[in-house]
């Protein structure tokens, strides 16, 4: 903490300079710097000047004596509270004390002075005073904390409100005037903006699960070029929407990596966003791939904005911006790179910044250690695009008491095949389930009359419908969410907005389930 590097203020005030030396040595120590001072307005014009943790006075001085100095101390507000040790020559009578008590000392000491009593006692005030710099820094560290939370919560109102502005025009523009070519424009622009907000969230979720250690790896054997397609795909709207040429410069041969394939992408297509972001409409963006030492190098230039030097080591902190207020096109939070450092970190690999400063471009180099090679056996199944029709359809009760968002899930169910009912009210559930009979029900936890909790342990209970899949549908996507529901007696957790390719994937796999066993009606 840098007030351990303060130093901590004595005055000394005697008319006698070798009074104040001989003090001077005897209360030497590390960390003290000692004033002195050889009269009272001496005193006084130091107290001005410096934070004094305890003043040391005599008593008896020509000008002005030593009562009267701690006097004019106590009358000011500054020196109100400086602690007095009045240091006098034989012993002072009870009245001169009491005087003295009154000016605000703390203690008297008779000359000749014993030296430890007086370095013992100094030490106390030294100590104090060294508590309450630290205690100031504290308090100054909160307080800069608190600046940039409010900062943060500014930047993220403005950055959550700019893709809404678009899709609301956009849907303005549907309603008054729905041109086919404008129609698929629009809802371009919607599929993007939306994109762009989800991203935003998911990334704010995951710094606060990364910063508690509460990320876990699914490591397994993946191949660099993998990583790469797969952040290619991610971060080719962006790119594409800013006219940038990307250049791939990848390694011949396969470099194998023990990582996980999903935040290893996430890292890449990171950088590629923002490598595009920084850059000029129609820039130069470069992702190379190489192995290096027993080390995989990957890296992301651009021919962009450039950071300055001095901003280089703090690209990585959180809510860390370089050009905080310029209006950005695509902005963020400042919390990209501080994600993408962490999850680097966590695959036991460091990742560097680099620019020739403003205007010159960056690059960004990830390193990862090698694993030796070994192609892994047979990939994961391969599903279907999304929005094709379900070859095996299900019956789905959406529960739900957002009227629009049970209406979008149901209308995307239709798109993909399957058939629902939606209802508003937890405390209906039982009864349109025992109705319906649902093959699986998409629960809402949040609703005002019942939660998805209590629906859950309803309909858990009715015998009827013990082969109904019960999946939570939920804004609320940390760890500790996904595990109350599953206590809760949910089978699966699905986090808000659920894409038509995740709600298909799920219910797809609930279907193939649903033919493997015999179940107790027909659907
Ligand atoms: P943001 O959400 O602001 O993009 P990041 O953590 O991803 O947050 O980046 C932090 C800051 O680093 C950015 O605000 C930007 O100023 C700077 N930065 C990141 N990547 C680049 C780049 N490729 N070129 C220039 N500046 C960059």
């Amino acid at each position: 903490m840098t007030s351990e590097a303060r130093p901590v203020h004595f005055l000394l005030v005697d008319d006698l300079e070798e009074n104040l030396l001989s003090l001077e040595g005897l209360l030497r120590r590390d960390g003290l710097l000692c004033l002195k001072a050889r009269s009272g307005n001496e005193a006084l014009e130091l107290l001005l000047q410096y934070d004094v943790a305890l003043g040391l006075l005599d008593v008896q001085m020509p000008d002005m004596d030593g009562f009267e100095l701690a006097e004019l101390m106590r009358g000011t507000e500054r020196t109100r509270g400086v602690p007095i040790i009045f240091l006098t020559a034989g012993s002072a009578d009870r009245q001169r004390r009491f005087r003295g008590y009154e000016a605000g000392a703390v203690d008297f000491l008779n000359k000749p002075i014993e030296s430890d009593v007086l370095r013992s006692k100094a030490g106390v005030f030294f100590e104090l005073h060294r508590q309450r710099q630290q205690i100031a820094a504290q308090r100054d560290e909160l307080r800069e904390a608190d600046r940039r939370k409010d900062e943060f919560l500014a930047t993220l109102a403005h950055e959550l409100r700019n893709p809404l502005a678009p899709i609301r025009s956009g849907l303005e523009v549907l309603r008054a005037a729905p041109t086919a070519a404008r129609t698929a424009q629009i809802h371009e622009m919607m599929d993007r903006q939306l994109s762009h907000l989800v991203r935003l969230i998911d990334d704010l979720l995951d710094v606060s699960r990364v910063s508690q250690g509460k990320i876990e790896l699914r490591k397994e054997k993946v191949e660099v070029k993998e990583i790469l397609n797969t952040a290619r795909e991610a971060s080719d709207p962006l790119i594409a929407a800013g006219n940038h040429t990307l250049a791939l410069d990848v390694e011949n041969g396969p470099i194998w990596l023990e990582a996980d394939p999903t935040r290893l992408s996430q890292v890449v297509s990171n950088l590629l966003n923002n490598a595009a972001k920084y850059t000029p409409e129609g820039g130069k963006i470069s992702l190379s791939a190489h192995a290096q030492g027993g080390e995989a190098l990957i890296s992301v230039s651009d021919n962009g904005v450039g950071i300055p030097s001095e901003m280089l080591p703090r690209v990585f902190d959180l809510f860390t911006q370089v050009n905080a207020n310029l209006a950005r096109a695509q902005g963020g939070l400042g919390i990209g790179l501080a994600l993408v450092r962490r999850l680097v970190e966590m695959h036991g690999g460091v990742i560097n910044a680099a620019s020739d400063g403003p205007g010159k471009g960056s690059t960004f180099t990830v390193r990862l250690p090698m694993v030796a090679a070994e192609p892994k056996a047979g990939l994961g199944a391969v599903s279907s695009p999304a929005g094709s029709l379900s070859q095996n359809p299900l019956r789905i009760l959406v529960i739900d008491d957002n009227i629009d968002v049970a209406q979008t899930v149901g209308w995307m169910l239709e798109t993909i095949g399957h058939e629902y009912r939606l209802i508003h009210e937890g405390k209906r559930a039982v009864e349109a389930a025992r109705a319906f009979r649902p093959d699986a029900v998409l629960l809402d936890i949040g609703m005002p009359d019942m939660d998805g909790y209590a629906v859950c342990e309803a309909l858990r209970a009715e015998s009827l419908l013990k082969n109904t899949v019960l999946i939570a549908q939920t804004g609320w996507g940390r760890d500790r969410d996904r595990s109350t529901s599953r206590q809760a007696g949910f089978d699966h957790h699905l986090v808000k907005p659920v894409s038509l390719e995740a709600l298909e994937q799920l219910l797809s796999a609930i279907a193939d389930n649903r033919v493997s066993y015999t179940k107790g009606h027909s659907g």
